[in-house]
């Protein structure tokens, strides 16, 4: 059900699978982290054996993007779809509002994370929201957040810092939390609650949102520059090997 790309374990599984396998989390009631893999996380993760250790520790690592779905081509094990940290979030909202799990949104600038969850309760009335906290506190405020969230005992918990801060924070306090699923999610509570827009669909479709969000956020340039270094490490380890 795996592949390896990279030396990392991604599942081999499109949207629905992902949520089913999370649902199973829920139902297990043990703390499980989820990865939404990018490329340049994956690219960050052949330097840093920390994070390549976190990645491949973790239950659950679905394929952020399209980088990720062509390396995959690249390397003769293609994955059937993208499995994005906002799909997740939609979705798993979706679901959560029939089955009565509850979320808890962690991340982002103050404000955020209870608009993206108010967001989120307009188109599903019956979502419980178990709380809710903003990205910015300090290291030694850490350890008090991760008691509010604890006691909050939400069935999810999306942690919006940004990669790889977030898979850092959910690997460091994983057992603590005690959440049945702890996944990282980047800028999706910004784009939930509109601050920063998704690209139309019709951009989506044509692959491009990639570079719409770089157009619309300048301050990304600096980390897309790790892309041509991730398409060429694709190219190098899988067809010119
Ligand atoms: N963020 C945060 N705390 C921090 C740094 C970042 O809560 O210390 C938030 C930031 O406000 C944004 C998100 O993390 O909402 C990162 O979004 P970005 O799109 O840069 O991350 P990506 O989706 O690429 O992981």
């Amino acid at each position: 059900m795996k592949i390896n790309l990279l030396g990392v374990q991604v599942e081999n599984l499109d949207l629905a699978g992902t949520l089913e396998k999370i649902a199973g989390f829920i139902a297990a009631q043990k703390p499980r982290q989820v990865v939404t893999l990018n490329p340049e996380m994956l690219f960050y993760a052949q330097q840093k054996l920390a994070l390549r250790e976190i990645i491949n520790r973790a239950h659950l690592v679905t394929a952020d993007g399209v980088g990720i779905l062509w390396a995959a081509k690249m390397a003769g094990t293609p994955l059937p779809a993208r499995v994005t940290g906002i799909d997740l979030v939609w979705r798993l909202a979706q679901r959560a509002a029939g089955e009565g799990w509850r979320l808890f949104f962690l991340g982002a600038l103050p404000g955020i994370a209870i608009d993206a969850a108010a967001q989120l309760q307009k188109h599903y009335p019956k979502l419980k929201v178990a709380g809710t906290f903003h990205g910015y506190f300090k290291p030694r405020e850490e350890s008090e957040v991760v008691t509010i969230i604890r006691q909050a005992r939400p069935d999810i918990l999306f942690v919006a810092l940004g990669a790889p801060k977030q898979e850092f924070f959910i690997a460091r306090h994983l057992q603590s939390l005690n959440v049945p699923v702890c996944i990282g999610v980047g800028g999706s509570f910004d784009v939930i609650a509109g601050r920063v827009k998704r690209m139309p669909s019709w951009v989506q479709k044509i692959h491009l949102e990639w570079l719409g969000r770089l157009l619309q956020e300048p301050k990304r340039w600096p980390r897309a520059l790790v892309l041509p270094r991730f398409v060429w490490l694709v190219l190098k380890t899988y067809r010119l090997a």
